[in-house]
């Protein structure tokens, strides 16, 4: 068996999403709204069902997708994408990174990512032959710096897998950050493998900035998107990629056996949907800040040290002020003895592991989130005898 896989443990997400089944917990775990998703995107998902075509769509994805894709990256990003040789559909950003990975790097190539990372990451490197390279982010603020990415790039660098916003930690990347990041992809002639599943969920007047917008990076940006996280269905597994035509073309091989293709119903649904009225983007984001607000203002009042939540479905809490140093076992202790679910950030890191913040998912329903903060007030620290 390959040891990438076969020394693997299941995913936290599923592991946290199982124990909070068996608990009958509150789950603020796996990161998933509570809402159905709009509903005309999904009526028109069921008509493709029964109306529309059932059998295999082109490889590359639906022509009006593509098309839609194009457009609304044009629109909302100010990129200039040529959707038939600019433009994939994949089955979410899962495949979309998997593909990427596998098609840019040869056994030995170094590919340089940022811990807390996603945890699908490194072992799609490994397994692609690459070997990673870390840039550790600290909390609160989690920054980059060019001394960290001094340390990271090398001859070998092929690659740089970047997330923005990022998950777990729900911080928006500064312009700053990625001109830094931009540079050094250039001077090592390195591709940026940007996943950016999170770019519309962000707060507080932000707008996403996509790196394939920076200078010199248009050519060597592959940009993931997921259907999932824009319209609040994360089970719709529809990936959104971008790339220049020589990347493309060696993307699309990639894809073209791993998947093929993805469900045309879906892929129908979400060209309309990607076209849908501002004001729904705007609505999305709208909601999901109030979330935040009224998880993060609860979690404060009852005395957590909460960390700022700029992007993303996740706010994070430092434990350490209570008196913890092990983000698992708080977790564990969290779910079984509280009833709420969370995701422990050492989870995101393969080495030098945050062992401290704790993230919880806020899209959710108003009472799902009160009545978490109603069971998380048992352990706060406003609720805790003062020390004498
Ligand atoms: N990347 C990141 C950073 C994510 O948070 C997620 C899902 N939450 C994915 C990739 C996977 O996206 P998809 O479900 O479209 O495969
Ligand atoms: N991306 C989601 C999260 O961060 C989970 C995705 C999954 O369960 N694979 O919670």
């Amino acid at each position: 068996m390959n040891p990438v896989f076969a020394d693997l443990p299941t995913t936290i997400f599923e592991v946290m999403s199982r124990l909070a089944r068996e608990t009958n917990a509150v789950n603020l775990g796996q990161g998933f709204p509570d809402d159905p998703g709009p509903e005309d995107v999904r009526r028109k998902a069921a008509e493709a069902v029964i109306s529309g075509w059932n059998q295999y769509p082109p490889m590359m994805g639906l022509p009006e997708l593509r098309a839609a894709i194009a457009a609304h990256y044009r629109k909302w990003q100010g990129l200039d994408l040529d959707a038939d040789a600019e433009t994939m559909v994949t089955s979410g950003a899962t495949e979309a990174l998997a593909g990427a990975l596998m098609a840019i790097l040869e056994p030995g190539d170094e590919v340089v990512l940022f811990q807390p990372m996603y945890d699908a990451y490194l072992p799609l490197v490994r397994r692609a032959g690459g070997v990673p390279r870390f840039v550790t982010l600290q909390p609160p603020d989690w920054r980059i710096t060019e001394e960290a990415l001094a340390a990271a790039f090398t001859p070998k660098t092929r690659a740089v897998l970047f997330n923005n916003p990022l998950n777990p930690a729900g911080v928006c990347h500064t312009r700053d950050e990625l001109d830094l990041i931009a540079r050094f992809c250039v001077k090592h002639d390195a591709i940026a493998i940007c996943d950016e599943v999170w770019e519309h969920v962000v707060f507080d007047g932000r707008e996403h900035l996509s790196m394939m917008a920076l200078p010199g990076m248009r050519e060597r940006t592959v940009k993931i998107g997921s259907a999932g996280k824009i319209f609040s269905m994360t089970g719709w597994k529809v990936g959104l990629v971008a790339a220049a035509p020589k990347l493309m073309r060696v993307l699309s091989k990639a894809h073209q056996f791993l998947t093929f293709t993805t469900p045309p119903n879906l892929q129908a649904a979400v060209a309309y949907a990607l076209a849908k009225e501002d004001a729904y983007f705007h609505g999305l984001r709208a909601g999901l800040e109030r979330s935040r607000d009224r998880f993060s203002n609860g979690l404060a009042q009852l005395g957590f040290r909460v960390l700022p939540s700029q992007g993303t479905y996740f706010v994070n809490i430092d434990i350490a002020p209570l008196g913890e140093r092990d983000d698992a076992a708080f977790c564990q202790r969290l779910v079984r003895e509280q009833g709420v679910a969370a995701i422990p950030v050492s989870a995101f890191y393969a080495q030098d592991a945050v062992n401290t913040v704790v993230r919880f998912c806020f899209a959710k329903k108003d009472a799902t989130l009160d009545a978490a903060l109603e069971r998380l007030a048992a352990i706060a620290p406003a609720a805790r005898p003062r020390e004498v």
